[in-house]
Parts: C-alpha cells; sequence; structure tokens
C-alpha cells in the first residue's frame, strides 16, 4: 500500500502529536505552523494519567520536558481556609502520571520526535485556504499543497474549521462569559518571601483558591523554576482595562493587564493570593475570554478532519484542553496505520469521530459545570477516573477491530 501523503495544519499539541504517530505509521507528513518559532501563548497545562500514557506511546517523556509531577495539590476558600487535600501521583497502576506540563518545551520535544520519525517540519509557513474537493492547500505565500489528507488541529480559531461546518453557525464561544488571568512568579521569590514561603514545598505542587465566581490556580512548572498563575473571573472585571503592545497581543485571548487590575479582581482573596500577584511579573499579566463550542455536526469533509481545539475547544475548568487533543492524535495514529489507502480514508475519520464525539464532549460538559462552582468530592473522584482511566491506544484498536469485523 502507498503512503498516504498527509498535511497537518497547526504544530500546537495535537499537530505534532499526530505527526509522531502518522510518521512512525510510514506515512509522509508534513507540519505546517505559522508560528516562527515555539512558544504560543499558553504556558503550561496539565496532563493527566491518560494522556501522559499516550505521551510515552508516541515516546515522550513529560518529565524530561520540564514538566513537573503534579503529586498533591490543596485546595482552599479564597480567604484561605483549607478544605480538600489530594493526591494526585502515587497509583502505579495507572502507568501514567499527572504532571505540569511546560508548553513550549514539550511542544518543541514533540516537533523533534516528530522530525526524527520523517516528518517533515515546516515553521513560519501560513495556510490561508483549502480546497476540500481535491485536497488541496493553500498558503500565504501563493504556493499550494495537493496531499491525501488534512488535518486542521490550527487551534480554537481554526482557518480550517469553515470548511468542514458552517461558520456562521459553529464558532467557539464564551459560553460562561468568564475570562482567565495567566501570570508567572519566580518560586525562589516565593520561597523567600515570607507571606508566601510556605506555598511551594516537596509534597504540593499546586494550591488553589476559589471564591463562587472566581478561581486561583497556582502550580510548579518549568523544572521547579516557576509558578504559573491562572485566575478566572467573570470577563466584565478585566475587560474595561484595553491591552496594549503589539498586534499579537490584540487578540481576543492575549490582551495585557496591570498589576493594579490584577489585585483589584483578587482584592478580597487571602493575602497569599495578593503577595503572588504582587511578585509576579508585571509586565507578564495575560487575560483570555474562556471559549468553547457547541456540538459540530461532523468533524470531516472528504479527506479533510478537524482535531484538538480546532474541533472541540474546551474551558480549562476541567484541565484537559491539551490530553484531548493528544487522544485525538492517537486514535489518528491508531486508525491511519501503514495499511490504510486513500480509498479508506474517508470511512476512517468517520470512525475517528466516533470513537472521540462523546469523551470530548463530557469533558467540555464538566468544563462548564465546573466553572459553576466546586462539586462534591464523589463528583470530583468520578470525573477524575473517567479521565484517567481511559486507555486511547486500546480503545481505538477495540473499536476499530469491531468495525473490520461489521464492514467484512
Ligand atoms: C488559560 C488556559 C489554560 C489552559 N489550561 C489547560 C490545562 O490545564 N490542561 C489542558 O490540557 N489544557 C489546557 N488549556 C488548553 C490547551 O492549551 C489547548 O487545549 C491545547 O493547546 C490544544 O491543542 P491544539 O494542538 O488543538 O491547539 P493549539 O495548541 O492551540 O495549536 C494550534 C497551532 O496551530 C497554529 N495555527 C493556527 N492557525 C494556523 C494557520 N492558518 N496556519 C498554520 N498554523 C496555524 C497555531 O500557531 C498553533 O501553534 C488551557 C488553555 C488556556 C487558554
Amino acid at each position: 500500500m502507498a503512503p498516504l501523503k498527509i498535511a497537518i495544519v497547526g504544530a500546537g499539541v495535537g499537530g505534532p502529536a499526530a505527526a509522531i504517530g502518522l510518521a512512525r505509521n510510514g506515512h509522509i507528513v508534513t507540519l505546517y505552523e505559522r508560528a516562527a518559532s515555539i512558544g504560543g501563548v499558553g504556558f503550561a497545562f496539565r496532563i493527566t494519567p491518560n494522556s501522559d500514557r499516550c505521551l510515552k506511546f508516541l515516546g515522550i517523556d513529560i518529565l524530561a520536558s520540564g514538566g513537573v509531577a503534579a503529586d498533591w495539590s490543596r485546595f482552599m476558600t479564597c480567604d484561605g481556609r483549607m478544605f480538600a487535600e489530594v493526591q494526585e501521583n502515587g497509583r502505579p497502576e495507572e502507568k501514567g502520571i499527572s504532571a505540569f506540563a511546560y508548553r513550549t518545551e514539550l511542544q518543541k520535544q514533540l516537533i523533534d520526535e516528530a522530525s526524527s520519525q520523517g516528518a517533515h517540519i515546516k515553521m513560519g509557513v501560513e495556510v490561508t485556504s483549502i480546497d476540500v474537493a481535491s485536497c488541496t492547500i493553500s498558503f500565504a505565500d501563493g504556493s499550494t499543497s495537493s496531499v491525501d489528507l488534512i488535518i486542521g488541529a490550527d487551534g480554537v480559531h481554526s482557518c480550517i474549521r469553515p470548511y468542514v461546518v458552517d461558520s456562521s453557525v459553529y464558532f467557539p464561544k464564551a459560553s460562561t462569559a468568564d475570562s482567565c488571568l495567566r501570570a508567572t512568579v519566580p518560586c525562589q521569590a516565593i520561597r523567600d518571601d515570607p507571606i508566601t514561603s510556605h506555598i511551594i514545598d516537596d509534597k504540593f505542587r499546586l494550591s488553589g483558591w476559589r471564591a463562587d465566581d472566581r478561581l486561583v490556580i497556582g502550580y510548579v512548572v518549568d523544572r521547579g523554576r516557576q509558578f504559573n498563575l491562572v485566575c478566572t473571573h467573570p470577563e466584565e472585571l478585566s475587560s474595561s482595562e484595553t491591552s496594549s503592545g503589539d498586534d499579537a497581543e490584540k487578540t481576543s485571548y492575549n490582551q495585557k493587564i496591570s498589576l493594579e487590575t490584577a489585585k483589584t479582581i483578587y482584592k478580597d482573596f487571602d493575602k497569599v493570593v495578593v503577595r503572588l500577584l504582587e511578585l509576579a511579573d508585571p509586565g507578564g499579566f495575560r487575560v483570555w475570554k474562556l471559549m468553547d463550542m457547541d456540538d459540530i455536526p461532523r468533524w470531516s469533509k472528504n479527506r479533510v478532519v478537524l482535531m484538538g481545539d480546532a474541533c472541540h475547544p474546551v474551558m480549562p475548568f476541567g484541565y484537559s484542553g491539551a490530553s484531548m487533543a493528544i487522544e485525538d492524535a492517537i486514535a489518528l495514529t491508531v486508525l491511519l496505520s501503514s495499511d490504510v489507502g486513500v480509498a479508506q480514508v474517508e470511512d476512517r475519520l468517520r470512525l475517528f469521530e466516533r470513537i472521540r464525539r462523546a469523551r470530548v464532549y463530557r469533558v467540555r460538559d464538566e468544563s462548564r459545570k465546573r466553572s459553576a462552582g466546586s462539586k462534591s468530592e464523589a463528583d470530583l473522584r468520578e470525573y477524575r477516573n473517567f479521565l484517567s482511566s481511559y486507555d486511547a491506544v486500546g480503545y481505538a484498536e477495540q473499536e476499530l477491530k469491531k468495525h473490520q469485523e461489521l464492514v467484512s
């Protein structure tokens, strides 16, 4: 069987993960990324045991790419009263860990591995449009490329999605009207400050403070060097401040705000939170509108398919956007094995959607629910098990086998 010629648009998280698997399967893969270098707007995110197992399957060690094992987390009311301590790791039977990924390094590791598996990496190349009927991609420099399969892994503001579904009906939306502020604090500054020094120790890597309408989560990343603050709030609390800086910073998901505004939003929180904001890089406060999307009626059209945030963006309350993109990559890897030819691609893309739909939409729905306030410990445990116990490789293999039995 001749290998498939595959173009993947977007080298964020899902794109390079799919490139590793599909190149390893023997296909001719080219990964197009419009950014000239690595280092997107996101700084860090959670990897759960299910996605860590996927990364291992792809030959990626999360701790080797600056990730920090999540181990224990503690959760407090906004004024600092502890209500839960949660152990994340310590279950060897999971064969995967919960960790905080340092986005830039993980992305680099994924792209390097894709390259070593034979994928062609094209950085600084922007895809401007596609032609679905001929499976052709057009680039900003006016050139084109015709392939057997186009994978849209180009994130929440996907340029591929409008070719698959009607973009006047299906588009990302701020379904809970929340925004998210991010800042980073050097861990050394936290240890040296008498108000915050107790927040970081060898056991607890994440601390969270919750009010009814706001949430502050801080966790250790970058080999223990930085503390990533992710702080959600109703969007009107930060929307009055206009962004400044270059064009890239004026996007709806990456606006600058001042320390003063940040402190005003969280002024009634524990003094530890306010001090953490004061210790953060004052030029580094960024605000995103949190977006997700309702179900779309199809994930593929002819030989064009969507994956990751391009297909099913989720809000960070369920800490699984990147994990879902990685699981998508694994499902595509299993379904588009070396013996799949062009004639089978559309069928396999429909199977991909059937396999993934229920899971990613549950994650989206959980994220929406969790934004509205904390759930009971039993609910949280059940959701954690739902996330962590999923075997992306095994499930895709099992469903493929059933499908092949049905069609044979
Ligand atoms: C504040 C915040 C906190 C988050 N926290 C978590 C968390 O704790 N856990 C978690 O799992 N997820 C989290 N996420 C979500 C996570 O970052 C995304 O879900 C994940 O990055 C999705 O991966 P992706 O590959 O689908 O898309 P992306 O990572 O967005 O990558 C898309 C890529 O496509 C490129 N691109 C776009 N258009 C084009 C084009 N026309 N041509 C070429 N290239 C293009 C972009 O430059 C980008 O590199 C968080 C997100 C936010 C905003």
